[in-house]
């Protein structure tokens, strides 16, 4: 046993050297990643959970390493975060996404649709860098689409214990009409009074609770907080949107609890542009 134990340690060794090279390698070839084009962006569909009509999406970004593979974001974001890429990173993806969503607002149009709306993550980074504001008006500008179609998506905990230089730009966004969402809420601690201060207007309630809801019962206990959330949020006129949705009985279980909109799995895995522009127009027309 001690053998086999000392064996694991080397292989656990090996590993962590392993993945300590990868990250070196991954790290410096990111800025010309950027250059090459070698980042993509996949769209999962935001459904609505009364009629299940698809409302829009939400970007999420990929790099196709020349010798990776495709690599998610749980991969590199860390690393942009903290060689300072992150900020190019994200003025990309918010170009291309609020493009993509352009163009889908024109395609769909002909069907007499709801416009589709685009939600793009937002580093906390990305947050405090001066240019934020400004960059993301000009995105719009440029593409011509209106702020109200877009959603930055904050997560919980970039803005726990947030001062009032960090949530400006975010304020002067949301008075643009620019949505800001509150993402993966429920994981951090923050206190719940302190929502009324933050310039946000969705609430995106993190997947542990829809996998809470995967039993059937559910633990009567996650339904209570569920439901006090969405009261809770609702009362301050905030949408709740829930991620990771990847059954019926969950969207049926989260639609009963009062959420609006619902994102996972159960709907479509996160794809490419057209395939979202398909998704959206057969829900329209069928
Ligand atoms: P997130 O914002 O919480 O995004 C949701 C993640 O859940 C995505 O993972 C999505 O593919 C995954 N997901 C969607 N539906 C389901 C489901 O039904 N079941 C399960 N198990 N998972 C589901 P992904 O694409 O790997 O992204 C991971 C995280 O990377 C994102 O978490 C977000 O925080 C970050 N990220 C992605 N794109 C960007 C970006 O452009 N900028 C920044 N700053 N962060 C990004
Ligand atoms: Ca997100
Ligand atoms: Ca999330
Ligand atoms: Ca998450």
């Amino acid at each position: 046993a001690k053998s086999a134990g000392g064996n694991r340690f080397e292989l656990a060794d090996a590993e962590a050297d392993a993945r300590a090279i990868t990250r070196h390698g991954l790290t410096t070839a990111l800025p010309t990643a950027l250059e090459r084009g070698e980042f993509f962006i996949e769209y999962q569909p935001l459904v609505h959970l009364g009629d299940g009509s698809v409302r829009g999406a939400e970007a999420l970004v990929r790099w196709l390493h020349p010798q990776h593979g495709v690599l998610g974001p749980d991969r590199f974001i860390p690393l942009a975060e903290h060689t300072g890429l992150i900020v190019p990173l994200g003025r990309w993806v918010l170009e291309q996404s609020v493009r993509q969503a352009r163009d889908w607002r024109e395609r769909h149009a002909a069907s007499a649709g709801t416009p589709l709306r685009i939600n793009v993550n937002l580093s906390p980074c990305q947050l405090t860098h001066p240019g934020l504001v400004q960059d993301t008006v000009e995105i719009l500008q440029a593409a011509g689409v209106a702020p109200d179609a877009l959603c930055l998506e904050v997560t919980e905990s970039a803005l726990i214990g947030a001062d009032d230089a960090l949530l400006k730009p975010l304020r002067r966004l949301a008075d643009m009409g620019v949505d800001i969402a509150l993402d993966d809420f429920g994981t951090g601690y923050s206190n719940l009074a302190n929502l009324r201060r933050l310039p946000v207007s969705i609430l995106k309630l993190d997947r542990s609770f829809t996998q809470s809801m995967q039993r059937f019962p559910a633990d009567p206990v996650d339904l209570k907080i569920v439901e006090g959330i969405v009261s809770l949020a609702h009362s301050l006129d905030l949408a709740v949107t829930v991620e990771g949705v990847e059954t019926g009985a969950q969207a049926e279980q989260l639609r009963i609890l009062g959420c609006d909109t619902a994102q996972g799995w159960y709907y479509a895995r996160p794809g490419p542009p057209d395939r979202l522009h398909e998704l959206a127009l057969a829900d329209a027309t069928g």
